[in-house]
């Protein structure tokens, strides 16, 4: 079926394609186009599925270029809202893709690492930090039907790498990458430093800054761990992203240009309310460990957008991964500590 697409031009060789995600409340992707001398290059893809093919395809042609004349693929990271069409992209018309090296690693260690040895990864964890029996369950049983297909064990395999602090090589365009790690840990944002189309009507600012995920209108991003299998490494994500906050606020990009929701600007008034609602979760999370509790059961009584109850099993698990991201940054923040010899772990506030 044809789609119709309703691209936005920005300005200054630049424009949004909204691509469908399919049965998700977020709705799209906005893939973003940057013209180069080159060819155009996209900012991420967009979902791994055929109508958002064929949107992405239809919002190419819109903006007066075709699939088949993209140039190169700059991937703000790995999820698959963002990469998924990489690949096909690829086939289509010869262009590279490029992530940061750390995304790169989650990509490559997905692909190769076998269902049964992430259930088991997953049922650890889950049982470390107190998952209760109905929960694991369903774990077990998965594995023992041996039918279990990773999200992500089909993304591309990028041919470079985004490297933080460099200009990317790109004809005729300054754009640079800025790390900023926590809701992955090689997520990038990507700095239009060109003067914006509105600069001479006093927008205050430098320049303009493709964000993907990590830095959106209204919404927060998901922080978790930096889940795998082979790498013990106690990561702090939480402390990772609010550092990365305070980096791209030091930018101050005149416009913020989102993978979701819409185009913004003040940058550094979005970062202070999400720093500041970081900081009041992390206050209310010292109140409930007032009460020694596991993961599981500081997950549980934390606030989501819907009772515990409600959230289903997948989301479960992302939102106790939420958990022992900000248990991770009490601990370190010496604001919590675990029970000694508690098993499964329960921590409290000091
Ligand atoms: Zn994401
Ligand atoms: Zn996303």
């Amino acid at each position: 079926m044809a789609q119709v697409a309703r691209v936005t031009e920005h300005g200054g060789g630049v424009w949004s394609i909204p691509v469908p995600i399919p049965d998700n409340p977020l709705g799209h992707t906005l893939v973003h186009l940057l013209d180069t001398d080159r060819g155009p290059v996209l900012i991420d893809t967009g979902w791994d599925d055929p109508t958002a093919w064929d949107t992405l395809t239809a919002g190419l042609a819109a903006c007066g270029a075709s699939v088949s004349d993209v140039h190169g693929v700059l991937v703000t990271h790995h999820h698959p809202d963002h990469h998924g069409l990489s690949g096909q992209v690829r086939e289509a018309s010869g262009a590279w893709i490029a992530l940061h090296a750390a995304d790169a690693q989650v990509v490559r260690r997905t692909r190769e690492t076998e269902p049964s040895r992430w259930l088991d990864y997953l049922e650890e964890k889950l049982t470390a930090a107190g998952a209760p029996e109905e929960h694991l369950a369903p774990l077990r049983a998965s594995r023992a039907s041996g039918r279990t297909r990773l999200p992500g064990q089909r993304a591309a395999l990028p041919d470079r790498e985004i490297v933080p602090g460099e200009l990317l090589d790109l004809a005729g365009r300054r754009l640079r990458a800025i790390w900023t790690p926590g809701h992955t840990p090689g997520h990038v944002c990507l700095h239009l430093e060109e003067a914006h189309p509105a600069a001479g009507e006093g927008l205050p600012g430098h320049g303009r800054l493709f964000s993907g995920d990590h830095l959106l209108p209204e919404i927060t991003p998901h922080i978790g761990l930096y889940e795998d299998p082979d790498d013990a490494t106690v990561t702090d994500p939480l402390g990772d992203y609010l550092d990365s906050l305070e980096r791209v606020a030091a930018l101050a990009p005149a416009e913020v240009l989102p993978a979701h929701q819409y185009a913004f600007t003040d940058a550094p008034a979005r970062v202070r309310a999400l720093l500041r609602h970081h900081e009041e979760r992390l206050a209310g999370l010292l109140t409930l460990l007032t009460t020694p509790l596991t993961p599981w059961r500081l997950a549980e009584a934390m606030e989501w957008n819907r009772p515990w109850e409600q959230i289903p099993y997948g989301s479960r698990n992302i939102a106790v991964s939420e958990a022992e991201a900000h248990l991770r940054r009490l601990v370190k923040l010496g604001r919590a500590e675990a029970v000694p010899g508690s098993d499964p772990v329960r921590y409290q506030a000091i």
